[in-house]
């Protein structure tokens, strides 16, 4: 049984329709992201999960009860939002203890229970100064307490790092992470970055437009991405498109203008003549300067380089224009004395492409 149901769950504002036909689950005790570009509803969905929205069709079920009428005050889904939220007049302590002090909880009981969370958080030194004096990563994990001091079942967080510095997001990262497996709580959490929910999320719902695009592991999205929309919105894939010129049990082989490429079929149906797309992940080409042997290869110039850390993405194009992109290790790459503009060798497995369900 799952924690959470949407089942068909559609969200309208006036004739506008934010999100549409919403059919997902969470499960207990899992760090579910939504990840989608701005404005494709996915703070109207954490809203609506929240309570501060009702849904204009369909149902939300937490552990198995119909919610869409429940007040946001008898949910126990706090929501974390990117501004926070907090009371600049109130201590830290005070803003910690504010949900609870709502909920008639006794002065003792909530001092206690609001240092636990403090300290919990690292930030027990603070608990006396006013919010407006602190840095923007202790608020941010004074909001995490206000929330978590009502030992709430799901946490939602509304994409709660981005107004951090870079350093720091990093660090909030891993700090909520790592509280997530501590206490076990379920996490939904919003993000439009990419590296973020992968970074930290067990599945990934990603959304597109109102409406879900994929849902799956990291890995999953990664290296089958279900649609064209997702191939590009996760970066990092090369997307060809073509006809189908001859299909045989478990490969198809695939007309581009960039030239022909064999492909697992996976359970996708191809059709001769039919057109079809199918990805290949960055970190899977092979860069050569001979022609290589095997039947997925294609001759580029290199336009660009992008440096991450030890990693080095290779932006490229054939003489029909089709872009590509490499990524590999720095010290691999220098084994190599390349330039822009200069005439190289991509490749790559048969099993490393993968075909889209919809082109
Ligand atoms: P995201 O969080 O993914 O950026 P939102 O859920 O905030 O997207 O918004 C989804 C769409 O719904 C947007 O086009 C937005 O303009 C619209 N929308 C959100 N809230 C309202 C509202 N209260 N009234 C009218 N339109 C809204
Ligand atoms: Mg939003």
């Amino acid at each position: 049984e799952p924690l959470v149901v949407f089942d068909k769950v559609q969200k309208s504002f006036d004739s506008f329709v934010a999100v549409k036909e919403l059919d997902f689950e969470i499960r207990e005790g899992e760090f579910l992201a939504i990840m989608g570009p701005s404005g494709c509803g996915k703070t109207t969905t954490l809203r609506m999960l929240a309570g501060l929205d009702a849904p204009s069709k369909g149902e939300i079920r937490l552990n198995g009860q119909l919610m869409n009428d429940v007040p946001p005050h008898e949910r126990d889904t706090p929501l974390v939002w990117q501004s926070l939220a907090l009371f600049p007049f109130l201590s830290a302590q005070e803003n910690v203890e504010f949900g609870l002090k709502m909920r008639g909880v006794g002065k003792e009981e909530r001092k206690t229970r609001a240092l636990k969370w403090l300290e919990k958080m690292g930030i027990l030194e603070f608990a006396d100064r006013d919010i407006s004096t602190l840095s923007g990563g202790q608020k941010q994990r004074v909001a995490l307490a206000r929330s978590l001091v009502m030992e709430p079942q799901i946490l939602l967080l509304d994409e709660p790092l981005s107004a951090l510095d870079a350093h720091l997001v990093i660090r909030m990262q891993a700090v909520l992470t790592d509280l997530q497996r501590e206490l076990g709580i379920t996490f939904v959490y919003v993000t439009h970055s990419q590296s973020e929910a992968f970074a930290m999320a067990d599945r990934v719902i990603i959304m597109g437009k109102g409406e879900i695009a994929q849902i799956g592991t990291p890995k999953d999205i990664y290296r089958a991405p279900a649609n064209q929309f997702v191939a590009e919105f996760v970066g990092r894939n090369n997307i060809l498109t073509g006809t189908v010129a001859s299909v045989k049990d478990s490969t198809a082989r695939i007309a581009t203008a960039s030239g022909d490429f064999t492909v697992p079929t996976n359970d996708v149906a191809l059709v001769q003549d039919h057109p079809a797309s199918f990805v290949i992940s960055a970190d899977l080409v092979h860069i050569s300067m001979k022609e290589p042997t095997g039947e997925n290869k294609a001759f580029c110039k290199l336009i660009s380089e992008e440096f991450v850390g030890s990693m080095v993405t290779l932006f490229l194009e054939d003489a029909e224009g089709q872009e590509f992109k490499v990524q590999m290790q720095e010290r691999e790459l220098s084994k190599f004395d390349l330039h822009s503009g200069d005439e190289i060798w991509l490749s790559w497995d048969t099993a490393s492409a993968h075909v889209l369900n919809e082109t």
